[in-house]
């Protein structure tokens, strides 16, 4: 059964659709990868998807509630306890040490300073950047700010993670690290995840294609 699902979305910034009847379905547990070229709306399906932007029509559930039938609160406070976010570049807090950028998930959710220190930490070791805790995200590689991104994402234990081209900054060999240590923790917390990509090499981390062309989305064949 899925845990998320969007039916028949359509979007339209200008004349021509961004979606044009685009769907995606994600079961707990399974990694899902959004291929297409670029421009083909996999980012306006993905924020579709995360309650960040709303279709003009077709519907977005969550474990059967309707993102679009929710008000704008709930539906915030839905993103920040149920959903994890990776972008392309990390998008960490520069003034904070990496320690505070992965602990400010939990502490924005209340969670008193020591323990969500204390559990940012174990993130990063688990994401093997425990070094970089003391550092600020300008001074790591950008391997290492990946990283930490993705133990930010992961630390309130999200039940979906949405990753928009994750490694799209990395080198390959720091990309298919990423991806492995991503992969891992979403299966041992039985998270879904929504990987957009357009790198075959990141695509086979997944469970399931999805392919998007102009606004259209079309489940590939399972090869593996
Ligand atoms: P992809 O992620 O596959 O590269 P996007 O979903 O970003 O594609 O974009 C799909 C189409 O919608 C593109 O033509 C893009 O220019 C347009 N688009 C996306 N977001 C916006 C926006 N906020 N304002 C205007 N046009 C947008
Ligand atoms: P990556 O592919 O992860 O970005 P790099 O080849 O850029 O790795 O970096 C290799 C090592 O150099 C890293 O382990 C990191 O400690 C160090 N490093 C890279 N960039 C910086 C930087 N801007 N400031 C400080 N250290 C850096």
């Amino acid at each position: 059964k899925a845990l998320l699902e969007a039916v028949d979305l359509h979007k339209s910034f200008g004349p021509t659709p961004a979606l044009d009847g685009a769907g995606l379905s994600v079961r707990a547990g399974e990694v899902v990868a959004v291929m297409g070229p670029s421009g083909s709306g996999k980012s306006t399906l993905l924020h579709c998807l995360a309650g960040i932007l709303t279709p003009d029509r077709g519907t977005v559930r969550y474990r059967d509630v309707e993102l679009s039938a929710m008000g704008d609160g709930p539906r915030s406070e839905l993103r920040r306890s149920d959903f994890g976010f990776v972008f392309q570049f990390g998008q960490l807090v520069p003034e904070l040490t990496c320690l505070e950028n992965v602990a400010l998930p939990l502490r924005l959710g209340s969670v008193k300073r020591r323990a969500a220190e204390s559990r940012a930490r174990e993130w990063l070791e688990r994401l093997e950047v425990a070094d970089v805790a003391d550092k600020r995200p300008g001074e790591t590689s950008g391997g290492q700010g990946q990283r930490v991104a993705v133990a930010r994402a992961l630390v309130t234990g999200p039940r979906v993670v949405f990753a928009d081209e994750p490694t799209g900054a990395l080198d390959s060999l720091n990309g298919e690290r990423v991806m492995q240590l991503l992969v891992t923790a979403a299966k041992e917390t039985n998270a879904a995840v929504v990987l957009v990509t357009h790198e075959a090499r990141v695509a086979a981390y997944s469970d399931r294609e999805v392919v998007v062309r102009d606004g259209r989305s079309r489940e590939m064949e399972p090869v593996r």
